[in-house]
């Protein structure tokens, strides 16, 4: 069965992407109000959250965008282990913030303590911090960096991008105290690109409230007055909203731990079948990715050979990252990826290999 293993886009089943052919409505209608009311109910059990979560026509580097733009006149700290860390970073450079970097070695996690003495240095308005490090695999112990910074900078705004785990792994956005939290369309959402979606506390909103130049188009508090009228200050993305509506109905069919435990198994798949043959994840262990393996590619496997043989049955894999293109590779295993479609890669990674 062809199947995806990249980290986004991801494939899309088959009624969730017909849901995308409905025609139009007007965006200022009680039917699109009816249908946004509701995609966000639903949103809002996926995060954790009863307070908001947005749903904004961009991508997920335009949330990375509004965080750093709406939460920080100035000192912002960026935890950075992976390339998309790197960049939210470079966003709020380019968004003339004073961002300081926490920098790790790649395949590393950004330590509690290390964070809790920066903190201490200096005070931050907003920390960002990667969840998932979708360049390298590693996940973020997300909850013991949200409990230091409420800790040692209780006023630091704590900012997370969970473009690649979010739906696929329990984040407690309420309960771990995170203000500003996104996520794109494409990855363990498993839709089509072009949206984005975070949860942002009360007290974001406030801190909101005395930033300059927040722009217009992510202008958290223009979001807010039209979101509590069900509504958004531009034109919405109505088809993939439509979309959004039917994915969201399949993971809470599913059930939000089911799907959490599904990832889980497709992770430890894979992970125990790369030590198995002689291979092993780029992260420390416990700090490994339940959504996307990042394995080092010790056998000298030739990536784009063995996509090139995955790709005459229906597969693809990803390889490493930047620097660590042929060094490791990826296989993503998030959204409506099932374990048979993971048996079914591995047992051609099999085949290939011993072919090598
Ligand atoms: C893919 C990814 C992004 C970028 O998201 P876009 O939706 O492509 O803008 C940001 N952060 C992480 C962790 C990602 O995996």
């Amino acid at each position: 069965m062809a199947h995806m293993f990249i980290p986004g886009p991801v494939d899309v089943d088959p009624d969730v992407l017909a849901a995308q052919t409905k025609q139009m409505i007007p965006h200022r209608s009680a039917e699109f109000e009816q249908l946004f009311r509701g995609t966000e109910a639903k949103l809002k059990k996926v995060f954790f959250t009863d307070t908001r979560v947005f749903q904004a026509p961009a991508s997920g580097s335009g949330m990375q965008e509004t965080g750093v733009r709406n939460l920080a006149q100035k000192d912002v700290l960026s935890c950075i282990n992976g390339a998309f860390s790197e960049r939210w970073y470079q966003v709020a450079v380019t968004n003339g913030k004073q961002a300081d970097r926490l920098d790790v070695p790649w395949g590393e996690i950004i330590p509690p303590d290390m964070l809790a003495e920066a903190l201490k240095r200096k005070f931050y308005e907003a920390v960002t911090i990667v969840h998932n490090e979708t360049s390298t695999g590693a996940e973020n112990p997300l909850k013991a960096l949200a409990a230091v910074v409420q800790e040692f900078s209780p006023e630091t705004m704590i900012l997370v991008d969970a473009v690649s785990s979010l739906g696929g792994v329990k984040i407690e956005t309420d309960d771990w105290g995170l203000d500003f939290i996104l996520t794109s369309s494409q990855k363990c959402m498993a839709l089509p690109p072009g949206m984005s979606f975070a949860a942002v506390s009360d007290r974001a909103l406030k801190k909101a409230e005395t930033v300059e130049n927040r722009g217009w188009y992510f202008d958290l508090l223009r979001m807010e007055k039209h979101r509590i009228k069900n509504s958004t200050a531009m034109t919405p993305t109505v088809s993939l909203i439509n979309a959004l509506d039917v994915q969201l109905d399949k993971m809470l069919d599913e059930g939000l731990e089911n799907r959490f435990a599904r990832h889980t198994a497709m992770a430890d798949r894979v992970q125990t079948w790369a030590y198995e043959n002689g291979m092993e994840p780029l992260a420390p262990e416990g700090y490994r990715s339940k959504t996307v393996s990042t394995i080092k590619n010790t056998r000298g496997v030739d990536i784009p050979a063995f996509n090139k043989f995955l790709m005459d049955k229906g597969m693809r894999i990803a390889n490493g990252y930047g620097d660590l293109k042929n060094k490791t590779f990826r296989i993503a295993h998030m959204g409506q990826t099932q374990m048979h479609h993971v048996d079914e890669l591995l047992d051609a990674f099999e085949t290939f290999m011993a072919k090598m």
